[in-house]
């Protein structure tokens, strides 16, 4: 399992990995034409419609804390990159949840000593059974265009008992936040809805460098000269746009390094010009 070390100002990340996966970017794209879809993948060096997804996790150590950002679903090889990166689950004092969905989350129990921040928006949606249930209705729409009734009907279970039961028993190790409210040094939440309705992206920033954590914005580098190449795994495409424009906005003018969930490992990128590049 691999750990990609690598710094922003005084603070020490690595990228760990849940799992990695090959596949064909029209199972994510496939809305958009297959002649323009394969020149943009060219012009990024791609020779075919093939690319590594991963699903990247990020961990920080700060001067005073061990912070998570996600934590997995719980089944694949998270705790085994910890390992190798010499990390131990127990010690993690800060997982910082960007979503809900079950790659995000499903690890939740493997970090007990850890306080969980959370956005105060996201709780709100989650914890409301009218707005849960909307939220499980759109999401088995999405879904079910691609996946198996039976995983779909089984990930709408699993969504309801999180917001109903789940979070709230965890109530004590929560900390909600707002947008833009530093609740450690450096670290902000971006509410960056479409994707999922409670959506967030994670600003981290020391001495002058920035990071920023875009989870599931974009999933692969290509979508950035696109604006309407939505994921297909996206509940509300136009909202995710307009979230992106906002957040793109954002990473230039502070010059950040973009860290996505499921870019290619170890999930980096920097925009060079208008064009956004994995760094691997
Ligand atoms: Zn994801």
């Amino acid at each position: 399992m691999p750990a990609h070390h690598f710094k922003i100002g005084a603070l020490n990340l690595i990228s760990l990995q849940d799992n990695a996966q090959t596949v064909d970017i029209r199972q994510e794209l496939g809305q958009v034409p297959e002649t323009e879809l394969l020149a943009a993948m060219q012009s990024h060096g791609y020779k075919d419609f093939n690319t590594k997804i991963g699903f990247n996790i990020l961990f920080v150590q700060t001067p005073d804390h061990k912070v998570l950002i996600d934590c997995g679903t719980g089944m694949n090889d998270l705790l085994e990159s910890m390992s190798e990166a010499k990390i131990n689950p127990a010690e993690i004092d800060y997982l910082i949840i960007t979503h809900s969905d079950f790659d995000h989350i499903g690890g939740i129990d493997d970090f007990p000593n850890a306080k969980i921040i959370f956005p105060k928006p996201a709780y709100d949606l989650w914890t409301n059974d009218m707005i849960r249930k909307t939220m499980i209705e759109n999401f088995k729409a999405v879904f079910l265009k691609f996946l198996d009734p039976d995983f779909v009907a089984r990930g709408a279970a699993y969504r309801e008992d999180y917001g109903a039961n789940k979070l709230p028993s965890l109530n004590q190790r929560i900390q909600l936040v707002v947008e833009d409210e530093e609740f450690l040094p450096g670290f902000k939440m971006v509410f960056t809805p479409g994707h999922r309705p409670d959506h967030f992206a994670l600003e981290i920033a020391s001495e002058g460098e920035t990071l920023i954590h875009i989870a599931d914005g974009y999933r692969h580098v290509i979508q950035v000269d696109h604006p309407d190449w939505y994921s297909r795994f996206d509940s509300y495409p136009e909202q995710m746009a307009e979230s992106l424009v906002l957040i793109n906005d954002r990473i230039k003018e502070k010059n950040a390094l973009v860290f996505g969930s499921h870019f290619t490992y170890p999930g980096l990128a920097r925009f060079d010009d208008d064009k956004l590049v994995f760094l691997f």
